[in-house]
């Protein structure tokens, strides 16, 4: 009998294991199989999203207030119509980071910040475990309805932390009817995508992918190994198995590049493969070097070049520039627009001007104003001199101005005056400044 082909056992021999032959290069040591890094990574980093997104409304982190028509961000109410500045600010900071990101990090949102993708790889994970693949596929009804009455339930709790975000607290527990109508339409959306659609729609139909596609170059993110590399890619093919966007982390045609999502599995693999030849896999995922001379510092974070560091200098830039407008905007803030065509001076020789103004309360509780004016002697508010704003709300009142008869006229034209709101202290609140408009002739009222 062949002593190699001797299985162990009690009573026999150990199989002959041939030693190392002097000069031959000796068998590496194996490494433990190492943890799963990036699967972990992703899987904490996507839960912590997902209970990010479900909170927010809860916190005031991120909320619409349909009914007041205020934008809450981070605890503060901002009026799109009045926090302008502000609402801009964030939308751009969103836009750049989403978009021009897409030239520095590629898809690293959609692989570890995209609800979706979680969301697809959850209903991909459900399926297998619950209809099992291929031909063990076909377990019955029974397990059918299980699996889609899951993934219908998941959706429906998808669909109420996005319809969330446009209620007012007290609504929660008594949505409006529109509410119920989004929350169904989109159940069924998701539901559809996460049964039907799941990642070819991150394939396939995703805006993201396509604009990456149009602004990626060599130096943008991406998975891969070097090129001194190949030759010991063993061809295993553990990393093509690991990809679920179906494609192979070793080819660098743009398919490829457009379709990764730098989840990093495809690396966890490689390693674990090369584990057992007592060295570190050959994937990575990394940013490519920059140009010569460049940073080496830059380079490791992505910024690799000029146009790199501006989009994220500018990007930082307008983030502050938020987040400073957002914290100095007073609680109380006041717009006033002359209406010029309400402008007469009458035959007694009363001028009389009427502005439009605008409070915007951001504060949680009502508030009060009586509106006065100083800056030419003689005029007062003729009406429209008290104006009451709700919490978290905004009021435009009309508001008329005179110089009586009698007060001495001004020369035709404009003229400074200042509105101010006056709380109930008598104390002035906010003030304005505009032009009182002296018509040259007079015309009837
Ligand atoms: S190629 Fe690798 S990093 Fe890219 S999506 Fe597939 S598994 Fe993830
Ligand atoms: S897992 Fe690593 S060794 Fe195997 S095919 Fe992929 S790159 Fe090559």
């Amino acid at each position: 009998m062949d002593r190699a082909s001797v299985k162990p056992g009690l009573g026999t021999p150990l199989p002959i294991v041939p030693a190392a032959t002097e000069g031959a290069p000796a068998r590496p040591t194996p490494l433990p199989p190492p943890p799963p890094r990036f699967a972990v990574a992703r899987r904490l980093v996507q839960g912590g999203v997902l209970a990010l997104l479900v909170l927010a409304p809860f916190l005031d982190l991120l909320r619409f207030d349909l009914v007041a028509g205020v934008l809450v961000l981070a605890g503060h109410r901002l009026h799109p119509g009045v926090d302008l500045w502000a609402v801009y600010g964030i939308v751009l900071v969103g836009l750049l980071w989403v978009f021009g990101g897409a030239l520095i990090h590629g898809r690293l949102w959609c692989g570890w910040l995209c609800p979706q993708t979680l969301a697809s790889e959850m209903a991909t994970k459900l399926e297998g475990k619950v209809l099992g693949k291929g031909r063990a596929a076909k377990r019955g009804p029974a397990r059918a309805l299980a699996y889609g009455g899951t993934v219908v339930a998941g959706a429906a709790f998808l669909a109420a932390a996005a319809v969330n975000y446009f209620l007012v607290p007290a609504q929660r527990l008594a949505p409006p009817q529109a509410a119920w109508v989004g929350f169904g339409v989109l159940t069924a959306l998701i539901a559809a995508d996460l049964l039907f659609v799941r990642h070819t729609f991150c394939l396939r139909a995703c805006p993201y992918g396509v604009l990456l596609q149009l602004v990626q170059d060599p130096k943008t993110m991406r998975v891969g190994m070097a090129d001194e590399d190949r030759a010991i890619c063993m061809n295993c093919k553990a990393c093509d198995r690991a990809c679920f966007m179906d494609v192979s982390p070793r080819d660098r045609d743009r398919r490829t590049e457009a379709a990764c999502l730098l989840c990093g599995l495809c690396v966890d693999a490689c390693d674990r493969v090369f584990a057992k030849r007592g060295r570190e896999g050959i994937l990575h995922l990394r940013f490519p070097a920059g140009k010569p001379g460049w940073p080496t510092w830059l380079s490791r974070i992505g910024l690799s070049d000029a146009r790199r560091l501006g989009l994220a200098l500018v990007t930082l830039g307008v983030a502050v520039g938020a987040v400073l407008v957002m914290r100095s905007r007073e609680g109380v803030s006041v717009t006033v627009r002359p209406r010029y065509d309400d402008s007469r001076l009458t035959a007694e020789g009363a001028v009389e001007n009427v502005f439009d103004v605008t409070v915007s309360n951001g504060e949680e509780t009502a508030r009060g104003f009586d509106v006065a004016v100083d800056g030419l002697p003689g005029v007062v508010v003729r009406t429209g001199g008290r104006i009451e704003v709700p919490a978290s709300g905004r009021v435009t009142a009309r508001v008329a101005l005179e110089l009586p008869a009698g007060a001495a006229p001004p020369t035709a034209g404009a003229h400074p005056v200042r509105l101010r709101l006056v709380g109930p202290d008598g104390a002035t609140v906010l003030e304005k400044s505009a032009s009182f408009f002296v018509p040259g002739k007079a015309r009837p009222r």
